[in-house]
């Protein structure tokens, strides 16, 4: 208790069900005695997702001997009447671990009619759209609220909860200690999210993916926010395959106005689905050439903007490094290895630009098919010691973390002066460490991996973005050195 206030916690939940044996009035009296901070008292039934193992009788008698130490509150389920514990201020709590309620609506209303003084209802979200009926029922409430999406898709409830005047959020001390699925951390909530500067107008950014739990997106762009004192908050977003999926969440985040949300980071596998949803009439024509949106971006006006910040972003790496323009790129030899998501945007661009592009892939047949659809040439992976190309990109996964002995060329071709490696785990591939050796100007996927996040973050608040302070968390996040 008393670490959870020094770190910043307001207000403590004592869970008296996760004591190893039921704890004796003496015990109660010394846990609950003069606490640091304001307490809730709970100990939830097994019927709820508690480990209380005794009977309901010994249980009602543990909160009410807990009771006459006067926590600030005494947690209770629907099933107890308020009316149990006359003196005491009571938080009425609902859960259901497999699902959201069909008749929530119900059961909401059946709370706010109660003496309780607080409403708290939680249950597992199946996309995050479900933290957003998770924030309604906040929003409208009479009496102050808890209302909370359990899992990893539901976190946006967790973190918004501010913007709509929740009660309160629950946050752990530590990962994976949390008493229900998907709470983040005492330090993510007021570190990362900082959760006490959120308000109702507060502009919400977020990324979409799945999975999406070592997305080091949020790390950037809330540190980007923070670095240039803007009010927002980039939140998780995961979204199970299929467009379905998507456009659940889509539908359901642009009703709800008072979100306030910007821009949206699209990953693995919905970049397609992005490109769908929004229309290709609304999308960076490049993006719509690549099939693959990784930014959205809310105009003023409610309409929606697709770009894809990651084929600039690796074409500005190299360029910059060379210091030239992208105009410059025009007539220059470049050798791409792979054929896959990245490959592409890497192609398009360079073609774009109209740089002599080669595609080079393991599997042919993927790689003609690349360069028949950009007008460029294609041959085997192996044939790419012999090419000429002055410029060398790698896009194929080949060296990245944990086979970081590996590299895609036995041996660099001799006119190859940059080499570009995709890869950002690990930072310097063997193939750069080869390439530094043979003199060559070397670029690292970090580069590409920064400069999208730079993109997105200025085209959705207009500012320029912190480039030092987000390439340090990447950095930190790779090397193990993030606090
Ligand atoms: P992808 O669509 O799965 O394509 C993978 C490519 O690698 C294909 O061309 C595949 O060849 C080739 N490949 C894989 N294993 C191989 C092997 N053992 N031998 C020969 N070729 C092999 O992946 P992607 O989305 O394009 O991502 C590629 C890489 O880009 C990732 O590994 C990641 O490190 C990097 N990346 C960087 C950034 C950044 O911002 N810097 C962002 C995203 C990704 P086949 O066609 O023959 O299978």
């Amino acid at each position: 208790m008393h670490a959870a206030v020094s770190d910043g916690a307001d207000t403590l939940e004592c869970r008296l069900d996760y004591l190893g044996e039921p704890p004796s009035e003496p015990q109660l009296k010394l846990l609950l005695t003069d606490p640091p901070a304001e307490l809730i008292v709970t100990c939830r039934a097994q019927r709820e997702g508690g480990r209380f193992r005794g009977t309901e009788e010994q249980r009602l008698n543990i909160l009410a001997t807990a009771a006459k130490f006067n926590p600030t509150f005494i947690d209770v389920e629907m099933d107890v009447s308020p009316g149990y514990w006359p003196d005491a201020k009571i938080i009425q709590s609902h859960h259901n671990f497999d699902r959201v309620p069909e008749d929530l609506d119900r059961i909401f209303a059946t709370q706010e009619a109660s003496s309780a003084s607080v409403n708290k209802i939680a249950f597992a979200a199946s996309g995050p759209e479900d933290a957003l009926l998770a924030l309604d029922l906040i929003r409208n409430a009479k009496k102050p609220t808890l209302a909370l999406a359990m899992c990893e898709t539901g976190v946006l409830s967790r973190i918004l909860a501010a913007k709509v005047g929740a009660f309160g959020t629950f946050a752990t001390l530590n990962t994976g200690a949390g008493s229900a699925p998907g709470q983040p951390t005492l330090d993510a909530c007021l570190n990362l999210y900082r959760w006490n500067r959120i308000r109702e107008n507060t502009p919400v950014y977020g990324v979409i993916g799945c999975p999406i739990g070592h997305s080091m997106s949020p790390a950037i762009h809330n540190a980007a926010l923070r670095a240039t004192d803007l009010d927002g908050v980039y939140v998780p977003l995961k979204i199970e395959p299929d467009e379905e999926n998507f456009n659940r969440f889509m539908d359901a985040a642009l009703e709800r106005k008072w979100l306030n949300l910007r821009g949206l980071s699209v990953t693995i596998p919905h970049k397609e689905n992005a490109l769908a949803y929004i229309g290709a009439d609304r999308c960076d024509p490049l993006a719509v050439r690549i099939g693959a949106v990784n930014t959205i971006t809310l105009n003023e006006d409610g309409s929606l903007y697709g770009d894809n910040t990651d084929y600039a972003a690796a074409i500005d790496a190299v360029c910059n490094a060379m210091d030239i323009s992208r105009e410059q790129l025009a007539g220059r030899k470049v050798a791409v290895l792979g054929a896959g998501g990245v490959a592409r945007a890497v192609v398009a661009a360079l073609t774009h630009y109209q740089a002599e592009t080669t595609v080079y892939n393991r599997t042919l047949r993927r790689a003609k098919a690349l360069a028949k659809e950009f007008s460029c040439a294609a041959a085997k992976l192996k044939g790419a010691t012999k090419s000429e190309a002055e410029i060398l990109i790698n896009c194929t996964s080949i060296g990245m973390s944990p086979q970081i002995e590996e590299t895609p060329l036995r041996r660099l071709p001799s006119s190859a002066r940059v080499v570009f490696d995709t890869i950002y785990n690990p930072m310097e591939t063997r193939l750069l460490i080869e390439a530094r050796a043979a003199g060559c100007l070397c670029v690292s996927g970090l580069e590409m991996f920064v400069n999208q996040a730079v993109a997105q973050f200025e085209r959705w608040t207009g500012v320029n973005a912190p480039r030092e302070v987000m390439r340090q968390v990447v950095v930190e996040r790779l090397t193990g050195r993030e606090s």
